[in-house]
């Protein structure tokens, strides 16, 4: 079995980016976050975003706009950071409050500034194979798995997950990626009848080490992407010791693919930037 590690990866890929980022020196890529509402947790993962842009070079901005605070004046906000050109990328820290309509919201950020890759538009273009911006876990799923040359290619993929920003973009990516790919979710009527036949099993749920032994085809390759928290410890969606004896890759949690993820971003906020300079 070999371990999937998102963390050496990323490491690999941040060096990589700050030495591009800093030939274009004094001029520096801008990420703007927004935030409505106070929490320490958004906060906590804000800072932690404003770290990572720090590591590699790109400038960091932050709005923090009241709970109770109207969608007429978040819209406003968005429509002023897509006019500054000194702002390359934006994103808004998830969930925003119930009053405000988040499908208006997310499709009045400027699709050349979407870096989450959630506006319809970039999610079109995604369905249609010629993705702008793909969103960052998914990306981060695909480079663990190309950056150990597993292949893709003909493969059978099961992903236990469909939501918008994680297992959706994910089966359209390993569709571009030639694999044969199956959604399995909540309404799946028995779960290890289709994991069983996965090539490569990825994992997006929430619900803490929910697959063990007994969902795994042997040999499989087995992408944790969930976060869950048992007693302040952090852990996946994937009970790993029993599992990975099975495997032949897994990604652990943590170290895997949230290690990668806040990389992608960065990675998609260096391509608007270089867009929006030469477009
Ligand atoms: P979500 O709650 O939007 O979606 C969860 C999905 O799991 C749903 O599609 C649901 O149908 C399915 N599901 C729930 N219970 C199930 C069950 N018993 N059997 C089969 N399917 C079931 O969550 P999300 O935003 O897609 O995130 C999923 C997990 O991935 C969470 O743990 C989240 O924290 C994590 N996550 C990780 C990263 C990262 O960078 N590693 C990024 C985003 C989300």
């Amino acid at each position: 079995m070999i371990l999937l590690d998102g963390k050496y990866q990323s490491a690999i890929l941040r060096d990589i980016l700050s030495k591009e980022i800093q030939k274009v020196y004094p001029k520096r890529p801008c990420l703007l976050s927004i935030m409505v509402g106070e929490s320490s947790e958004a906060l906590s993962y804000i800072k932690n975003k404003e770290k990572s842009c720090a590591e590699v070079g790109i400038h960091s901005q932050h709005i923090s706009l009241s709970a109770d605070c109207t969608e007429s004046s978040l819209l406003e906000t968005i429509s002023e950071a897509n006019l500054n050109p000194e702002i390359n990328g934006i994103i808004l820290q998830m969930p925003l409050p119930k009053n405000i309509n988040q499908d208006r919201i997310v499709s009045s950020i400027d699709p050349n500034k979407d870096v989450d890759g959630l506006h319809p538009l970039n999610l079109g273009k995604l369905l249609c194979g010629n993705p702008l911006f793909a969103p960052a876990t998914p990306l981060a799923v695909i480079h663990l798995l190309e950056s150990y040359g597993i292949p893709l290619s003909g493969k059978k993929a099961v992903i236990i997950g469909r939501s918008n920003i994680v297992g959706k973009p994910l089966s359209l990516l390993l569709l571009q990626h030639n694999c044969t790919v199956t959604i399995a979710h909540s309404k799946t009527s028995y779960l290890p009848n289709e994991t069983l036949l996965a090539d490569i099993l990825l994992v997006a749920i929430g619900q803490a080490k929910l697959i063990d032994q007994g969902f795994i085809k042997p040999g499989a390759v087995v992408v944790d992407i969930g976060i869950n928290f048992i007693q302040g410890k952090l852990v996946g969606d994937v009970d790993f010791n029993s599992v990975a004896p099975l495997c032949s890759y897994i990604s652990p949690v943590p170290g895997g693919v949230g290690s990668l993820t806040t990389t992608m971003l960065l990675q998609n906020t260096w391509k608007a930037f270089k867009l929006q300079q030469c477009p």
